[in-house]
């Protein structure tokens, strides 16, 4: 039997890997940090062998509350990612599988390489509709990458569109497949009405360091970057340094940080109601928005989410707030779940990177009608 995880995203410690039916492992934290809750690791050399592994410091993790109700990733062909039956009890995550193949890859959620990364930057730079950009570089020296989708500004409103300041919340870059998908698509009427009059910018993965070390919320320095908008620098969070000095150079309009949550069975946004010069306009715009999204996707919806922060509360080291409160405009957080939508559960899958892409062309399409009044 063979457990490795000295790949791209990988993180496991093995605790004990002779017996088959015994498997215990742990999660590795975050570096220079005390997160950790994503993992990815290969299982091997154990075909048509019943598996039982545990997750040995599951309830030490950055949030035991979403292991209730959390079933496993797995994958043979690292394309495809199916659950498999899990249960957490006694602080201990557990999942069971006999392996049909020599090689198995489990995860908490399907992984996002760097490499898969690089291919899409490749891919959108490609499009006559893109133009890429390298905005600088990370502690580890990884490029960080926007891409500006459009017709040149020429007067058009500033959309940032960003994803994965918490690198094991792979789901956001799966989002992001699916808005390149929908931008880049000349025949999509959405897509075409909206750079009539929008300009795009987006940064397609926040945290390349956090990514590639396989951590859940920081970077190579152990800086959660979503703490650190109010004042960024180049010796710790270099990313949003780069990304924030971009920001401010195009001004902007409409923003999205785009996100998971451990626990919440659900897709939300998370506005920005605590910030101190909240405007009028802006809430309605928010409201218009959410509302609008909440008819477009049964895979959004408004019920569930975080509590809103109470009026003068934001301290502004969170994305969403300092760009809210700086620009003055429409800013959001939005959250897709490692679990699943509880109000359209899938069985065999749960929330996906199939479903992650709809929600980003959802998404896209709710902007549309909101795009004159930004
Ligand atoms: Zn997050």
């Amino acid at each position: 039997m063979h457990i490795s995880q000295a790949f791209d995203g990988g993180n496991i410690d093995i605790v004990a890997a002779d017996d088959p039916s015994d498997i215990r492992l742990a999660i590795r934290k975050d570096h220079r940090s005390d997160f950790y809750q994503w993992f990815s690791f290969r299982l091997s050399g154990v075909t048509d062998t019943p598996c039982r592994i545990s997750i040995v410091n599951a309830d030490g993790a950055a949030y035991a509350d979403g292991w209730p109700g959390y079933r496993t990733c797995a994958s043979y062909d690292r394309e495809t990612w199916f659950r498999l039956p899990t249960v957490y009890e006694n602080g201990i995550l557990r999942f069971e599988v006999e392996p049909e193949q020599d090689s198995l890859y489990i995860a908490y959620f399907a992984p996002y390489s760097m490499e898969r990364h690089a291919d899409l930057i490749a891919e959108v730079a490609g499009s006559p509709l893109a133009v890429t950009r390298v905005l600088g570089h990370t502690l580890d020296g990884q490029d960080m990458d926007l891409v500006e989708v459009g017709h040149g500004r020429d007067g058009r409103k500033a959309v940032w569109l960003i994803a994965r300041q918490h690198p094991g919340e792979t789901m956001a870059e799966w989002w992001m497949e699916g808005a390149f998908d929908t931008l880049l698509d000349p025949d999509n009427p959405i897509a075409r009405a909206l750079l009539e009059k929008a300009h795009f910018y987006i940064v397609p993965n926040m945290n390349p360091d956090g990514s590639r070390r396989g951590h859940l919320r920081t970077n190579a320095a152990g800086v959660n970057l979503n703490r650190v908008w109010n004042a960024p620098d180049m010796d710790t969070s270099p990313e949003v340094s780069l990304v924030r000095a971009a920001m401010l150079e195009t001004g902007v309009d409409f923003h999205l940080d785009v996100h998971g949550d451990e626990a919440l069975p659900y897709c939300f946004i998370a506005g920005f109601e605590g910030i101190p010069s909240l405007k009028p306009g802006q809430t309605a715009l928010f409201e218009r928005y959410v509302s609008d999204l909440c008819g477009r996707s049964p895979d959004f919806q408004r019920t569930h989410g975080y509590p809103v922060d109470a009026a003068g509360s934001s301290d502004l080291k969170k994305c969403t707030d300092y760009v809210a409160e700086t620009f003055g405009c429409l800013a959001m957080t939005l959250e897709m779940p490692f679990k699943d939508n509880a109000d359209l559960p899938d069985d065999t899958f749960g929330w996906s990177p199939e479903r992650s892409r709809h929600l980003a062309r959802a998404c896209l399409e709710s902007l549309l009608p909101l795009l004159d009044d930004l």
